[in-house]
């Protein structure tokens, strides 16, 4: 274990200096039983950003204490994606967990979380698993969520920070945590932008300068969509695409209007909260976004990420 000044875990105002790394199960579990009750958890693959600073942020403002989690799961990465060149920026995100308060990052290496190779048995996130994302990437989704799971456990966090940026892999965690019984509370986070309205994401260092400026289609599109809302499904998905197909570089896997629960497209008489999400491949860096819309005249309060478990 990388310690620092270990007095300074049980602070109730966030460490100060930096995070104490724990890389194997023994370092974490000694660590986690330092800070008592009150644990919440950030998970990420690492190549933090201003969007995981805000989960952190978040997770900080509520909880007495936060572990962040940094771990590229082989797991959730399809044999032809992109986890060999996935970026790798540990001491940047050490500089950023230290700037937020982190109390303990957990960065283990995958001999650690999957001692025995693969696992034999794995969560299955069932027939949401197969849709939009699930589509192009053939067990993303149970590799996700039993990663997800092993971390809930090892970590003993009692709540769970996840972005709104990736809204499926958000209503999946809320299920497993449903269907399934887990203690834990799960919170979402507002998606984190640039001024000119790109998404954060890591792969977004992938990105040359001129994909850049076709990348920014897929958020001008989903504004496109929420500005005519009031209107209806097809004129939200109209508008949207029409967006996507003046950016020929942009090629488009999915731009869709769904239910958030069932991630059904709406019908055109639906009236409510739904889901207007897209992916598209820009050079070499697969992208998504998404937006919540209210359906229909007088829109009103969106409850589409709602910390409340939909029913
Ligand atoms: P990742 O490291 O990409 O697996 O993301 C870790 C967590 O950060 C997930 O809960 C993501 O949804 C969240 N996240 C990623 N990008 C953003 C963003 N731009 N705004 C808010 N949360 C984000």
């Amino acid at each position: 274990m990388t310690t620092t000044d270990p007095t300074s875990l049980a602070s109730p105002a966030g460490r100060a200096g930096a995070p104490l790394v724990c890389r194997s199960r023994e370092e974490l579990r000694s660590a986690r039983s330092e800070l008592g009750g009150d644990v919440a958890v950030v998970m990420t693959m690492g190549a933090l950003h201003e969007g995981h600073a805000m989960l952190i942020r978040r997770a900080r403002e509520k909880a007495r204490h936060v572990i962040v989690s940094i771990f590229l799961n082989p797991l959730q990465f399809g044999p032809k994606e992109d986890l060999s060149r996935y970026p790798r920026t540990f001491d940047t995100d050490m500089q950023i967990c230290t700037a937020e308060g982190v109390d303990v990052v957990f960065a283990p290496t995958p001999d650690v979380v999957y001692p025995d190779g693969d696992p034999g048995v794995r969560i299955s996130a069932g027939p949401l698993g197969n849709v939009l994302e699930g589509q192009s990437r053939p067990g993303h989704f149970d590799g996700m969520l039993t990663v997800v799971a092993k971390l809930m456990h090892l970590t003993g966090g009692t709540s769970f920070y996840y972005g709104q940026k990736d809204a499926q892999q958000l209503l999946l965690i809320r299920r497993m945590v449903r269907d399934i019984d887990f203690p834990a509370a799960v919170v979402s986070v507002p998606t984190v932008r640039e001024d000119d309205g790109l998404a954060l994401s890591s792969r977004n260092m992938y990105l040359t300068e001129s994909d850049r400026e076709v990348a920014l289609c897929l958020s001008r599109a989903l504004t496109a969509g929420a500005a005519v809302a009031a209107e209806g499904p097809s004129s939200i998905r109209r508008a949207a695409r029409a967006v996507l197909v003046r950016e020929p570089l942009a090629l488009v896997d999915y731009l869709v209007l769904v239910h958030p629960n069932t991630l059904h497209d709406v019908p055109e008489w639906y009236r409510g909260e739904a889901l207007l999400a897209v992916a598209a491949r820009v050079g070499t860096t697969r992208l998504i976004d998404n937006t919540p819309v209210a359906v229909g005249p007088g829109g009103g309060a969106l409850a589409v990420f709602s910390d409340v478990p939909h029913a």
